[in-house]
């Protein structure tokens, strides 16, 4: 388990990745970006790249100038994706899913990437229809043995979004406000995907340091439907010779750019409580028998207490306790918790210092409910 996560500038991360080779093989980065620079996040991405290898010795300044001189190419072409309603949550939205998987498509092939459309099966609706999943992308740019192979993961699949939901800008219309440029799917992860192939646009004029390969899927935020088939399949064919994982579908802790090399986990289960076979009207049943949601509050409970300490045995003997290096490093870290509470009206953090915020943020157990659902008989 990884237990470290580096913030930096762009300018200093060269020594920072510099020391990343000598770390496992095989490595998974995360990178994402809370603002959507695309000019930094090229960047950052440049350097990564660069840092990955020393088969190849790239001009960086001439790379960051190309980067620099090309941000408004960079925001048009996300403000073309963000365009693109690709809510896969929508069932009436899939085939802007899937032209959203074009435009990837077509990108990827000006950058000289070959690219295989992946069908996946149908997916089936909770009214029993049955509707076309958006392929996958499965692409590779460059072949070279010589160099490491870098295989980025992204997403072009966004949530709903209406201004109703409290945007201030159109979600759909890319806008910039004060520097940051807001649209759904900008920071999530349309964003980041179009960093990485800037990034490789950039370093292209001078020459790739890495081979690179693209996994690009359409329903992320549904739950990846069918894409953890399609990984094992490929397990020993396309993702064979993978050297680096590269997650571009995460967030930085500030406005600083960062990379993120370990993240938490997830687990879900999903508990039901029957009571009886049909709906009962309180007037008559009230009181005279166990009832489902009081029982289903009764069992939650035992699982957390008021503190947010989570009391099932033994599941925090799994997590590794703060070392004395960790808490150097979290001190230094840009993660302004004042300024987190005010943008999102929170009283109280659990934990008062940054170090355990950060600490509990990134690496400990934590233990929420997501949401109940109440089932009448007569639509179950
Ligand atoms: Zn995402």
């Amino acid at each position: 388990m990884l237990h470290e996560i580096i913030m930096l500038q762009p300018k200093e991360s060269l020594s920072i990745f510099e020391k990343s080779r000598y770390l496992d093989a095989r490595r998974v980065f995360c990178l994402g970006s809370p603002r959507a620079q695309e000019e930094d996040t090229a960047l950052v991405l440049a350097i990564l790249f660069m840092s990955l290898t020393t088969a190849v010795s790239v001009p960086s300044d001439q790379i960051f100038q190309y980067i620099e001189d090309h941000q408004n190419e960079y925001v048009q072409r996300l403000k073309d994706w963000v365009a693109i309603e690709s809510d896969s949550n929508d069932p009436a939205k899939r085939h802007l899913v899937i032209n959203m998987m074009l435009l990837a498509e077509e990108r990827i092939r000006k950058l000289g990437g070959t690219v295989e459309m992946v069908d996946l099966d149908m997916q089936k609706l909770p009214n029993g229809n049955k509707i076309s999943l958006p392929p996958v992308i499965l692409a590779n740019i460059a072949k070279d043995p010589k160099k490491p192979t870098v295989c980025f993961y992204g997403h072009m699949d966004v949530q709903p979004a209406k201004i109703e939901d409290g945007w201030s800008t159109e979600p759909y219309i890319l806008t910039e406000k004060n520097g940051n440029l807001y649209g759904r799917g900008a920071s999530d992860d349309k964003g980041q995907v179009l960093a990485v192939l800037n990034a490789i646009e950039a370093l292209q004029k001078h020459e790739l340091p890495v081979n690179v390969k693209i996994l690009l899927e359409g329903m992320e935020e549904v739950g990846s439907i069918g894409l953890n088939t399609l990984v094992e399949q490929r397990n020993s064919t396309f993702f064979s010779d993978v050297d680096y994982i590269v997650v571009t579908d995460s967030a930085w802790l500030s406005n600083k750019p960062g990379i993120t090399y370990g993240t938490r986990g997830n687990c879900y289960f999903f508990v039901e409580v029957e009571c009886a076979k049909r709906d009962l009207h309180s007037g008559g049943f009230g009181g005279i028998l166990h009832e489902a949601m009081n029982d289903l509050i009764f069992l939650l409970n035992t699982l957390i207490d008021y503190s947010g300490h989570i009391l099932i045995p033994g599941i925090y003997e799994a997590v590794a306790p703060l070392t004395e290096k960790e808490k150097k490093l979290y001190e230094g870290i840009e993660y302004d918790l004042d300024q987190i509470m005010d943008k999102y009206g929170i009283k109280e953090f659990r934990n008062k210092t940054k170090v355990y915020v950060t600490f509990i943020f990134i690496l400990v157990i934590e233990f929420s409910f997501t949401g109940f659902r109440l089932l009448s008989w007569n639509n179950k």
